[in-house]
């Protein structure tokens, strides 16, 4: 493994990190897998945004005796309603997904507490103004709870905003040539005037630089695109190895760490190989940009968008029918027809719409679901 500084915390963390993200619904022995092929090639930092019980209990197990060869990013904000992820912007709900995470997690710190998910000015107002969960976290590590305050988001201008005002210590954000294609950044309320792209705000590479000289940590998630990158059906003409999308993270200024999400052990040793990868394994300069632009709209399966009122599971609802979009076998079937909540029960009701970070028509998903699925 290879350390770099995480911004000025002067915290050593290994390059290759890992995204616990689709570690959520599988078994505990895959957990225990992956972080056990991770620790051992010298990974020291997860991220655990998730906050249902199972996906904590096997990262407490996974990491029994071991607790402290590794950083954990834990989040202050994710919480769950009615059995599903959703934000939560109340200090008592937080406290309380808090304590469980610490409990879960059989430890008393966690190392990186995240302000989660925050892309809307106003989400920004509440959580930075006083009173607000940026409060709470500075609480918890007076106390000794947390060591160092981050915020994960989507969106250049709040990210931004975070990083200037000198109060975080490291930054989660996506980073990925699809992303990156895009020249600035069009928030909803930009949409909503009319802003048009000549007009847009600072770009997502401004925002490298400026954690790179504010000493801000910046920890890339999403490397991979949501795998979209992976895929020769994906809507550009440029298909990426997971290498050659860790190198281009790596690559971007303030960097410290990459967090490709691996599902098993193989996945995290295939995210390793870039450790031992070849210059010409690396070079991801076929990217295009002109043609990249068309990912946006894309779904990277992150639930972002949860809750949702009837129940689905929008991420895997999109996921399964965009496999099948590429080839409709059983196992693609066979995984819908175990989702409790099928895409003809949305109610176009919208409420994840605004949610969604990447601009997905989740609507149009749905349907589009439903005419695969028949149901
Ligand atoms: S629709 Fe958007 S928020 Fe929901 S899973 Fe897809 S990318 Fe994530
Ligand atoms: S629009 Fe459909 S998928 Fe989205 S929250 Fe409403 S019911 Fe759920």
């Amino acid at each position: 493994m290879r350390y770099r500084k995480l911004g000025r915390t002067g915290a050593e963390v290994g390059i290759i990190g890992l995204g616990a993200e689709y570690l959520e619904f599988v078994s505990r022995e895959t957990v225990v897998s992956v972080v056990d092929e991770a620790v051992a090639r010298g990974v020291n930092y997860i991220d655990l945004f998730m906050s249902s019980p199972d996906v904590r209990d096997n990262f407490g197990i996974a990491l029994q005796n071991r607790r402290h060869r590794v950083m954990i990013a834990g989040h202050l904000g994710a919480a769950l309603k009615h059995g599903q992820y959703c934000r939560s912007r109340d200090k008592t709900v937080s406290t309380e997904f808090f304590t469980d995470l610490l409990t879960r997690l059989q430890t008393d710190y966690i190392d990186v507490l995240m302000l989660h998910f925050l892309d809307e000015p106003d989400d920004y107002k509440v959580v930075f103004g006083s009173g607000g969960l940026l409060d709470l976290a500075l609480k918890l590590k007076k106390e000794g709870k947390a060591r160092l305050i981050g915020m994960s988001g989507h969106r250049v201008p709040v990210a931004l905003d975070a990083v200037n005002s000198g109060r975080i210590d490291v930054l989660m954000f996506p980073v990925n040539p699809a992303f990156d294609a895009l020249p600035g950044e069009l928030t909803l309320e930009a949409a909503k005037q009319g802003v048009t792209r000549d007009r847009l705000g600072p770009t997502r590479k401004e925002l490298y630089q400026a954690c790179a000289v504010r000493g801000v940590g910046l920890v890339a998630m999403k490397p991979y695109g949501g795998g979209v990158l992976f895929s020769s059906a994906n809507p550009s003409s440029i298909v990426l190895t997971p290498v050659q999308c860790l190198n281009y993270a790596l690559s971007q200024p303030g960097v410290s760490t990459v967090l490709p999400g691996c599902k098993n052990a193989a996945e995290m040793k295939a995210a390793l190989a870039f450790l031992e990868a070849s210059d010409e394994e690396k070079d991801y300069s076929a990217i295009s940009d002109s043609s990249l632009w068309k990912l946006k709209g894309n779904c990277v399966y992150c639930n972002h968008c949860l809750p949702c009122p009837v129940g689905i599971d929008i991420g895997m609802t999109i996921r399964l029918a965009d496999t099948a979009g590429y080839r409709l076998d059983e196992a693609a079937v066979a995984y819908y027809e175990a989702l409790p909540v099928k895409a003809s029960e949305c109610n176009e009701c919208g409420e994840c719409v605004e949610r969604c970070p990447f601009g997905v028509d989740i609507i149009a998903s749905m349907n589009r679901a439903v005419a695969v699925f028949g149901k």
